[in-house]
């Protein structure tokens, strides 16, 4: 699968359309859901055009994948999640209902958080 430069998360980096930022860097922006699931809820991507959890771990540099996940700690701290608790959640592929195909890392926090996986 081809990297869609058209994906909603690469119109966002080129500021094609806005985004409501928490955090960016060399590596990765962080901005909030425009959908939120939780109290508060942040997508962190790469700068890079990884499709998927599994494309960006396969083929991200050592100084991307650091840079990248360096990211999701500071805005998990900067947020003041770390004491009362946060969730992590990446959705690779059909199975996981990815629908935007740029690799994003969900940060749920603010709030209790329930079970880890829906029953339904
Ligand atoms: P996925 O299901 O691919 O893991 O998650 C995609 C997420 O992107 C969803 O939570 C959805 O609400 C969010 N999203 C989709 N379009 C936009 C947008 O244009 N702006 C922002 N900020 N979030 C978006």
């Amino acid at each position: 699968m081809k990297y869609d430069d058209n994906n909603i998360f690469a119109k966002i980096l080129r500021e094609e359309i806005p985004c409501k930022k928490v955090f960016e860097n060399e590596y990765a922006l962080a901005f909030h859901d425009i959908n939120p699931q939780a109290k508060l809820h942040i997508l962190v991507i790469p700068k890079g055009k990884y499709i998927s959890f599994a494309d960006f771990s396969k083929n991200g540099s050592k100084d991307e994948i650091e840079g990248f996940f360096k990211v999701v700690g500071k805005v998990a701290e900067d947020q003041n999640l770390v004491e009362g608790g946060y969730r992590l959640l990446a959705n690779h592929g059909v199975n996981a209902g990815q629908e935007v195909p740029h690799f994003h890392i969900h940060i749920f926090g603010g709030q209790q958080l329930g079970p880890m996986i829906s029953k339904n």
